[in-house]
């Protein structure tokens, strides 16, 4: 069997629902081919304790999500909703317990219970982070430039990079080296001398990460999870109501309404290419769709490795996927609760307890301890954990009275993802729920039912290869221009047509939809481009070989938007001929910009 569409997406995260929505709404024939029996990738709520619970499987929380996303997919009328999360709690097992309550006067007294210096330290440290976050977030949203190639159309792009880093001064460029290169533990320890803080403070750099808080590149693992925001405030998360699999459920009631049409049970088995430019896929089921462009939002490795033959692809490439690190540690536990815990720490009935993140780490060497296990081939003996209840604020997750709890927690090691390991992952299971037990007792008797995922699971249930739950390790060589390969940052592939727009791409690493956005920018910039192309082209130059005719590492022929596109006529045909363009755009457009009126644009995302 044969179909066709304009645009076929491999994969339906919530990335490839992010994508499939905007090239709907810019008019594409968009069909999501999804591999499992449910959309939503690790953003997903399923019941595997029956139809009363529902457990947000893998993630848990968002922040990332850009507010403009949620208006322009209109994802709130499609049941998207968020509960702000409460502060952090973090009981010991000596009996005391840390709080980071949002009100600063409270915030203070909390923190000097264990140090004063730190309760100072506090708000300085909060500034220095929304200082880099200021230079630092805006790029998470970019398309990043071919740093180091020197098309013109390239070089105007690395041109405005550098125009937008221009706020930075001396202090702002060695405070963003710092950071970028740093451990998690160099910048705390710049700040804080508590156990209690150094611990609780040093999860965030650690989260999804192979690597220890004294590891470089954590510090950055932090700022990525500090750049978002919820109900309009900095670097908050919150709790989607139906769990991840509710972000994820809009997302594809708002692309089906756009027009798309998505497949689920529904696996890729090849990305079909001829003469170096993309025709369609082919399912595993043998049906065959046709399609002159293809998003893939796989991880790398399954979509240039497995799905593609890489003997298609330029070698450099090729070796840059095989070197792509993807390891992980982690294991998240899923439990239905007959009760809420009792803290012994803080036994009254808090809101703010409850409805927060609980935090078992009590030093930043613990955490450190439970890396350097992990890489020594033994699962943690005291693995950290970040515990959340959703069920708190959202009543359609669990029955009245009942609960729902998420825990993440490192580390076991990395090979864990090569097989299944499932007594030493039950052993592990238990070694959480006893450090839970230690701060509240007769917690281990509230568990109803219980979920453990390891790296092994996640690798072969979910597609997260290695186990890793972005794609990628977030680590500075796999960053920006790097992910997931050099001269392929920008969304494209080697292969005409195809854009890759998983979380393996900048803008990836969490729900942040900002890869399958930027991609549908990508395609339909590259689309004007092409229509450029076509009007300015005179037919009558047989001696040149046409761009779709040239190897597709040789084509140079992207282009990115329709101002680079004088300049590129410019390169190839000469200035005068740019010219005459740019007087035919401005005479058809009565604009002064080139081409800008000259048509409608088909972008409207
Ligand atoms: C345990 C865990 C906890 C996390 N916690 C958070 C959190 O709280 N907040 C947060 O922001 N992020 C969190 N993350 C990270 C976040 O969930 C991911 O980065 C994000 O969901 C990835 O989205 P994606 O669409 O890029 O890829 P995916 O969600 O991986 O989607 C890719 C899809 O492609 C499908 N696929 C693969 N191969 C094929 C094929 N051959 N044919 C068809 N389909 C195919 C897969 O089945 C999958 O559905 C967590 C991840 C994990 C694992």
């Amino acid at each position: 069997m044969t179909g066709n569409a304009d645009v076929v997406v491999v994969g339906g995260g919530h990335n490839g629902l992010v994508a499939a929505a905007y090239l709907a709404r810019a008019g594409l024939t968009t069909v999501v081919c999804e591999r499992r029996a449910v959309t939503g990738g690790a953003a997903v709520s399923e019941h595997p304790f029956g139809p009363d619970y529902t457990v947000t499987s893998l993630s848990y929380v968002v922040s990332l999500l850009p507010p403009d996303l949620v208006r322009d997919l209109r994802l709130e009328q499609h049941g998207y909703r968020v509960y702000p999360q409460g502060p952090y709690f973090a009981p010991r097992a000596d009996g005391r317990y840390l709080r980071l309550p949002h009100d600063p006067a409270r915030r203070y007294a909390e923190i000097a219970k264990f140090s004063a210096g730190d309760a100072d330290a506090y708000p300085r440290y909060e500034e220095h982070l929304a200082g880099i976050g200021r230079v630092l977030g805006p790029l998470l949203h970019q398309i990043p430039p071919r740093l180091g190639s020197r098309r013109p159309q390239d070089l105007l792009r690395q041109a405005r990079l550098l125009t937008s880093l221009r706020g930075i001064d001396e202090r702002g460029a060695v405070d963003v080296t710092r950071l970028l290169t740093g451990s998690i533990a160099d910048l705390l320890e710049g700040y804080f001398e508590s156990d209690a803080m150094l611990g609780l403070l040093s999860v965030s750099g650690v989260i999804g990460t192979w690597a220890g808080p004294r590891s470089a590149g954590t510090a950055y693992v932090m700022l990525h999870h500090h750049i978002g925001e919820t109900d309009g405030a900095a670097g908050a998360w919150g709790f989607p109501r139906g769990g991840m699999g509710g972000v994820s459920g809009a997302l594809a009631r708002a692309a089906r309404m756009f027009g798309a049409q998505i497949r689920t049970d529904a696996e890729v088995a090849q990305i079909r290419t001829s003469g170096g430019r993309v025709t369609g896929v082919t399912l595993a089921s043998g049906e065959a769709i046709d399609a002159p462009l293809v998003v893939t939002t796989a991880h790398p490795q399954i979509s240039f490795l497995r799905l593609l033959d890489p003997a298609e692809l330029p070698a450099e490439f090729v070796a840059d996927i095989r070197g792509w690190r993807s390891r992980s540690g982690t294991v998240k536990i899923n439990l239905a609760l007959d009760r809420l815990p009792v803290f012994s720490s803080h036994p009254e009935p808090d809101p703010q307890v409850y409805g927060g993140t609980i935090v078992l780490a009590e030093s930043l060497d613990d955490i450190e301890t439970a890396f350097q296990q992990a890489v020594a081939g033994e699962p943690a003996t005291l693995p950290f954990a970040d515990i959340c209840i959703p069920s708190v604020f959202d009543d359609s997750l669990a029955p009245a009275g009942k609960h729902i709890m998420s825990m993440f927690t490192q580390w076991v090691p990395s090979g864990y993802a090569d097989a299944p390991h499932e007594a030493e992952l039950e052993a592990y299971a238990d070694r959480v729920l006893a450090r839970v037990e230690k701060v509240a007792p007769g917690f281990t008797a509230s568990v109803l039912h219980r979920q453990v995922i390891g790296p092994h699971r996640m690798q072969e249930e979910y597609g997260l290869v290695g186990g890793n739950i972005f794609h990628g390790e977030l680590s500075l060589g796999q960053m920006f221009h790097a992910r997931p390969a050099a001269g392929y940052a920008d969304l494209r592939t080697p292969v005409r047509g195809l854009y890759q727009a998983g979380s393996a791409t900048h803008g990836g690493g969490g729900v942040t939809g900002i890869p399958g956005r930027n991609v549908v920018r990508q395609i339909l910039a590259d689309r004007r481009a092409e229509r450029w192309r076509r009007r300015v082209s005179r037919p009558t130059r047989p001696s040149k070989p046409a761009a779709q005719d040239l190897p597709p590492h040789q084509n140079h022929d992207n282009v990115t938007s329709w101002w680079s596109e004088p300049l590129l006529q410019s390169h190839r045909r000469g200035w005068s001929r740019a010219l005459r363009v740019a007087a035919w755009g401005t005479r058809v457009s009565g604009s002064g910009r080139p081409g800008l009126r000259a048509r409608p644009s088909p972008w409207r995302c």
